[in-house]
């Protein structure tokens, strides 16, 4: 028997026990429940036991289980690969987008984004070994992404994102998670704190990893919720 309740007290306990060994400022850390290929009853359950924030992938899936959970209280993050036919939907069903990695997406988002919701925040998803098979924009283009993304009206660019290949070995992910912290850090100085606060990194199996690495956000799907159906 997964339980949810148990299983999210547990994580939330841990950041908070590993947030404290920090030497650094303690800064807050945020818990998104990434319940792609999970069934509504298990988001319920979660919401149940507090939790607000929760990550999809999929975009169908995720605009059907939002409509039929209809809580205004949670906050929905769109965490998938991004199709521009498909921006439209992405900019009306949720508050958070991470996997933006071109202009020309950040563009369709904005303009599509409704009036009557508030500024989309957005993440930069950086593909930080530039690896050829994987998504992100490139460590070196970020700069110019985000002042670009920064000026368009109806978005919010909060800060950075990335996934570590499944086959690293902790000690390269941690190097991963550190080369994300220097760019997170430098665009930080130069874009301000206040407004660009977010580095959202870490998943069931690195998380611990990338909060020693300072991210702010953990994408946590399968440690809370168990095995994708
Ligand atoms: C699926 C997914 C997660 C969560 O993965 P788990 O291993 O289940 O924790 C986090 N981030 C992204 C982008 C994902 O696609």
């Amino acid at each position: 028997m997964i339980d949810i309740k148990t299983n999210i007290a547990e994580i939330n306990a841990q950041i908070q026990r590993l947030i404290a060994e920090k030497s650094e400022p303690v800064t807050v850390v945020r818990l998104v429940a990434v319940s792609k290929k999970q069934p509504v009853s298990a988001i319920l359950q979660a919401a149940a036991a507090g939790q607000r924030d929760f990550g999809e992938n999929y975009l169908q899936e995720a605009v059907e289980k939002i409509n039929e959970i209809d809580d205004k209280s949670l906050i929905w993050h769109f965490i998938g690969a991004i199709q521009s036919n498909k921006t439209a939907a992405i900019a009306e069903n949720f508050q958070w987008v991470h996997t933006v990695d071109r202009l020309k997406i950040a563009r369709r988002l904005s303009d599509q984004r409704p009036t009557r919701l508030e500024d989309l925040n957005v993440c930069l998803q950086v593909n930080i070994d530039a690896d050829p098979a994987k998504a992100g924009v490139d460590p070196g283009q970020c700069r110019e992404l985000a002042l670009a993304v920064r000026e368009l009206p109806r978005l919010r660019l909060r800060g950075l994102m990335t996934i570590t290949a499944v086959d690293k070995t902790p000690a390269e992910s941690e190097r991963s998670f550190a080369a994300m912290r220097e760019l997170f850090l430098s665009l930080q100085a130069e874009l301000g704190e206040s407004e660009f606060d977010t580095l959202s990194m870490g998943m069931s199996r690195d998380w611990p990893l990338a909060l020693a690495q300072g991210a702010t956000m953990l994408r946590i799907g399968s440690a809370i919720f168990g095995p994708r159906g």
